[in-house]
């Protein structure tokens, strides 16, 4: 078994997960793992980044297939014997413009950005070592969409007590109430997308409480942010920040020293703590 530091990204064929990947093969002492829900797309990024003289390694992983997740778990359970650094930055969005019915979206959206994300965590956060990083990459929409919730929504999501299993039953709702067209009328915002990043940044939460309650001496920090708004294929041409840029904040994350203590189960953007 090899003791060398590991990282991995998820969805880091393109954009910021890609950009990610590139500033950890520069400044994390170890392994660092790129990975693709495709493997020839993965492979692609694998290359163009050896072109830039980087040394990233590859494991297949589609978020959506606990199988595959599973896989990438065994893997480092075996050659690693644990993870140092997890950062979940998989996403998916439809466009404005996109024709598909606001249920299909939501139940699509929450599938991968929530369902996803979670099926991720739920498997490989029991792999983190002590002094881990995990970053979960939310977004600036996640804080919007939780204004423009019902009181009894923001409430619920803004708890310092709600479990897992409940943030789970209200993003199930979610989607269900899209399905009978009444979600507006429940309370939630019109953003399937939106809801989807409340899920991750209430979920991050939820785990850094938990990470206290049964590992404080683990010393792993754990935290959700927002890159930015990124020039990628999933936020266009016109977005202020280039996908390095946008890899900073979860970049600075996942490389908090090992003295730091702070931040943990925060909401951060531009490498600061914003209130939830
Ligand atoms: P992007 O260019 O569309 O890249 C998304 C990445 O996620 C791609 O590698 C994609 O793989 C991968 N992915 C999607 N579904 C997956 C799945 N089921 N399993 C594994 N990988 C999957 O988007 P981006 O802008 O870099 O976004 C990265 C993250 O930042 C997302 O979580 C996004 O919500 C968040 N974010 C972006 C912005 C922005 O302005 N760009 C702002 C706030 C937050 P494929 O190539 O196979 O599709």
């Amino acid at each position: 078994m090899s003791n060398v530091p590991v990282a991995v990204v998820t969805g880091s064929n393109k954009g910021i997960g890609l950009a990610i990947v590139r500033a950890l093969c520069k400044q994390f002492p170890g392994d660092v793992y790129l990975t693709s829900r495709d493997p020839s797309r993965g492979q692609a990024a694998v290359a163009q980044l050896q072109q830039e003289g980087l040394q990233p390694l590859f494991h297949q992983l589609d978020i959506d297939d606990l199988q595959s997740i599973r896989a990438l778990r065994d893997f480092l359970k075996e050659k690693y014997g644990g993870l140092n650094v997890l950062v979940n930055n998989a996403g998916i969005a439809f466009k404005v413009n996109d024709t598909a019915p606001f249920e299909v979206q939501a139940e699509v959206t929450l599938k991968t950005n929530f369902f996803g994300t979670r099926n991720v965590c739920t498997e490989l956060l029991p792999l983190m070592k002590p002094y881990g990083r995990v970053v979960n990459v939310s977004s600036m929409v996640s804080s919007s969409a939780l204004g423009r919730c019902s009181q009894e929504l923001q409430q619920k999501f803004r708890s310092d007590t709600i479990t897992e299993d409940e943030l789970v039953q209200l993003m199930t709702k979610f989607v269900e109430d899209t399905k009978k067209g009444v979600h507006e009328k429940e309370g939630w915002p019109n953003t399937a997308y939106g809801v989807s990043k409340i899920g991750v940044t209430v979920l991050s939460r939820i785990q850094a409480r938990l990470l206290n309650e049964q590992r404080k001496g683990d010393h792993i920090l754990l935290n959700a942010c927002c890159p930015g708004w990124v020039r990628t294929d999933m936020a266009g041409p016109k977005a202020t920040k280039s996908p390095d840029e946008g890899a900073e904040t979860p970049v600075y994350l996942a490389l908090l020293p090992s003295s730091a203590d702070a931040p943990h189960g925060q909401y951060v953007s531009d490498k600061t703590v914003r209130p939830w």
